[in-house]
């Protein structure tokens, strides 16, 4: 961890993002609030982001370059652009740049800097901001071992980080990026299935929130095939194999597959 204590992380555009990020590197002990630096052109950001973090924050984006050894860019999409243009020059080989923007490619990014600068590209996806993050991400050809070992600890702070090559990312983005959205629809499903069944809404959205909660913990803590865990819930004859049969005539599983396949294909078509 010691190395680790001596980084300084600066973020490029203090918005939700970049917050949770902070927050979560802060809370962790992975670098100390004076390690961490800001900029955002918004007042209002930027207090915000000094409120819940304990960091410094400026206006200007070079401040943070020059006082950052790790530069995470996290502003949207259509103002990459122009904070390459302008950041580019100030850039040095001791900086490692982390961009969380989604959609932007690693080519993109690299070509706005010099030769040879250490670029790494990272998609992660909204429970970041609860801490609960899944999180990929992909290393310029510059980027070495280290810094990619950097990145993961980075966001294991707020969830998983997992690294994969590059094209990947769509079939992430369609995943893990959209798939909280899937979710949503799910417990609200369930949701209105218990209301269906008499349980005030209240009652049942919470507890259909904990029981996919709950299922994800046992699939990601035992490590067990998720089907092996489906099958020692279900008894014969019983309550559960009868709600499957009902899923299984709905074709869930199907559903939800091209789900993934239609955003991962929507994921490739925008890059
Ligand atoms: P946000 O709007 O909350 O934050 C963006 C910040 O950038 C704002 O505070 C804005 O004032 C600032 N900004 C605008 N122009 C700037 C400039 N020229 N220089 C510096 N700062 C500037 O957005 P967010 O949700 O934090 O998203 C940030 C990035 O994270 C996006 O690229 C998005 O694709 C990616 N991302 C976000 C999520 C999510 O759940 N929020 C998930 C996956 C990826």
């Amino acid at each position: 961890m010691s190395a680790v204590e001596t980084v300084r992380v600066g973020f490029i555009g203090c918005g939700r993002m970049a917050t949770a990020i902070a927050q979560g590197l802060i809370r962790a002990g992975f670098v100390s609030e004076s390690h961490v630096t800001g900029s955002d052109p918004s007042a209002s950001m930027r207090d915000a982001f000094t409120n819940a973090t304990g960091s410094p924050v400026v206006a200007e984006n070079r401040v943070v370059v020059s006082g950052s050894d790790v530069i995470v860019l996290a502003v949207k999409p259509q103002h990459m652009a122009s904070v390459l243009n302008e950041i580019s020059g100030s850039v040095e080989a001791r900086h490692l740049i982390v961009s969380v923007a989604a959609g932007v490619p690693l080519a993109m990014i690299s070509a706005a800097f010099r030769a040879g600068t250490r670029v790494i590209r990272v998609m992660p996806n909204t429970p970041c901001l609860v801490g609960a993050g899944a999180t990929a991400f992909a290393r310029g050809p510059k980027a070495t071992e280290a810094d990619a070992t950097l990145v993961e600890r980075l966001f294991s702070t707020i969830g998983i980080a997992i690294e994969v090559p590059e094209p990947l990312l769509d079939a992430v983005t369609g995943l893990s990026g959209s798939g909280p959205a899937y979710v949503f629809q799910v417990i609200e499903a369930l949701s209105d299935g218990g209301v269906r069944c008499g349980l005030p809404r209240n009652i049942s959205t919470r507890l259909a929130a904990q029981t996919v909660l709950g299922a994800a913990k046992m699939v990601l803590d035992t490590g067990e095939h998720p089907g092996s865990l489906k099958d020692g819930v279900t008894s014969p004859g019983g309550t559960t194999i009868a709600g499957l049969h009902q899923l299984e005539r709905g074709a869930l599983r199907g559903t939800l597959m091209n789900a993934v396949e239609a955003a991962t294909t929507r994921s490739q078509e925008l890059g």
